[in-house]
């Protein structure tokens, strides 16, 4: 039964106790529930590409290719992944046995957490929701999906069909806002992965605390690019325009929120991604098909207060325009905004894309490292020396060099934060540890006796040591 946009909270208890005690029965741990959920996800995805593509137009007008690339063909392949080493990763790793138990075996047993709650965002809300589930049912748990009530059309795609594809009595979805989550947030579970604002991210860890349940937090923060004078000017250009603008418009938790550059290096930085946004989008982006829009009316405010906040309003090099009935802000690029502006303050999580500049390329790593941890740092250049100071120099979610957003595409890297930007990482493998418990085991024979460990300690016991 799908638990649907009528849910009702006086049922999460008992929700929450019915997938427990299918959890108690050992099926999701088999192997073989594992695969076939896992296979109905493939299936799913097969069968309902031109409706997820179309919940995904009608929340954020995403571009059809911008949906399969970014979030439909990379939750495809982590069903693939996943099916493909699932038995690899539920194998017991064996580990040296301590010299003092000889004759014994140790190893590392995976086992399932049991009941686990993902709750996600709206900006990817078809990633962003099925990634850390895959993870969940790999690692043979029972989990409540509850997705962004900001993204409706996807959340009621998934309400709709989800429980068609897989095994309903241990995946459910709950729709829902504020009340539903805070509903499902007093019950006990046994990990709870959360993507969004770092506000609620406290919430969450406040509610999960109560029951000491530990917490992936997938949050934000503002992710800088570095802009080196030595990388090539059109190459930089066009990869930070598709990380920002090609990403969701800019509503991505890993776009690029500002850049620095020198001082003599930012005009022609700015006209090449002018040159770029243009070929892009043409000249007039508003009629662009290809550009998502601002989500709703509250983060077109949010997003216009930081656009005309007094200290930035003048420092508009391109852009800039707006129009609230359409939910469309052009990509704006802003020159040496104050770093006390807001713009400069909070994540921007938009088309706004201020350039910082500085005399010495080096001087980058101070502004960035005087802010909270990001979720991403990207940095261009040829200079090698250069990139391994930003990499030892760096501390942030993920790093990527040469490029932007393309790390949440590698299945072999963590995906997630550190200090402000979150805590605890998927996708991949990771997404299958995550979700699982890593169980210590040690296996003696009953033979081959160490006298010595027992009292009464004597001083010649002593001497055997
Ligand atoms: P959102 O508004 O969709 O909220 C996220 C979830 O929190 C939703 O499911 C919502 O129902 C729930 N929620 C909202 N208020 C709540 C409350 N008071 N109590 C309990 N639950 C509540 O998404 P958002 O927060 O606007 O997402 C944007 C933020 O998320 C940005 O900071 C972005 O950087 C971050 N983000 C991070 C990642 C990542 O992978 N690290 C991915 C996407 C977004």
């Amino acid at each position: 039964m799908a638990e649907d946009a009528g849910f009702d909270c006086e049922r999460a208890a008992e929700m929450v106790e019915e997938l427990r005690s299918g959890f108690r029965t050992g099926r999701t741990a088999e192997y073989e529930w594992r695969v076939a959920q896992l296979k109905g996800l493939v299936k799913m995805i097969d069968e309902r590409e031109d409706e997820i593509v179309s919940a995904l137009h009608k929340d954020l007008n995403k571009p059809h290719l911008e949906s399969f690339l970014q979030e439909i063909s990379l939750v495809r392949a982590s069903c693939l992944l996943a099916l493909k080493e699932l038995k690899r990763w539920m194998k017991p790793e064996k580990v040296p046995a301590p010299v003092a138990a000889f004759p014994a075996s140790a190893y590392i047993v995976s086992e399932p957490l049991g009941v686990v709650l993902v709750i996600s965002a709206w900006n990817y809300p078809f990633l962003l929701s099925l990634e850390p589930v895959i993870g969940a049912i790999a690692a043979g748990n029972a989990v409540v999906l509850k997705p962004s009530e900001i993204a409706p059309a996807m959340s009621s795609l998934f309400a709709n069909i989800l429980p068609k594809y897989v095994d309903n009595s241990s995946i459910r979805v709950v729709e829902g806002g504020v009340a539903e989550t805070t509903a499902i947030l007093e019950q006990k579970w046994d990990k709870i992965l959360y993507t969004g604002n770092s506000k609620v991210g406290r919430i969450v860890m406040t509610a999960a605390a109560k029951h000491l349940t530990p917490v992936v937090l997938e949050l934000g923060g503002k992710s800088p690019v570095v802009v080196d004078s030595s990388s090539d000017l059109q190459v930089t250009a066009k990869r930070i325009a598709v990380g920002k603008w090609g990403c969701n418009n800019g509503q991505a938790c890993i776009a690029p929120d500002y850049i620095i550059t020198t001082k003599s290096h930012a005009p022609l930085l700015i006209d090449a991604v002018k040159i770029a946004l243009e070929k892009f989008y043409g000249k007039d982006p508003k009629e662009s098909k290809d550009l998502s829009r601002i989500v709703n009316s509250n983060h077109f405010k949010r997003l216009i207060r930081l656009l005309d906040e007094d200290k930035v309003s003048d420092k508009v090099v391109y852009g800039g325009q707006r129009d609230e009935k359409r939910l469309f802000i052009a990509p704006t690029i802003l020159l040496d905004t104050p770093l006390d502006s807001l713009v400069m303050k909070e994540e921007i999580f938009g088309p706004l894309l201020p350039i910082i500049t500085v005399d010495k390329i080096e001087e980058s790593f101070n502004i960035i490292n005087s802010g909270t941890k990001p979720l991403a740092a990207y940095i261009f250049t040829k200079d090698k020396k250069l990139e391994e100071k930003f990499i030892k120099n760096i501390s942030a979610g993920g790093l990527l060099v040469n490029d932007t957003t393309l790390q949440v595409a590698s299945p072999h890297l963590p995906f997630g934060g550190v200090g402000e930007s979150g805590m605890g990482a998927y996708h991949g493998k990771f997404s299958f540890d995550t979700f699982s418990h890593k169980k210590g085991v040690l296996s003696r024979s009953l033979g081959s006796e160490a006298p010595a460990r027992y009292p009464p300690y004597t001083p010649q016991k002593l001497k055997l040591l």
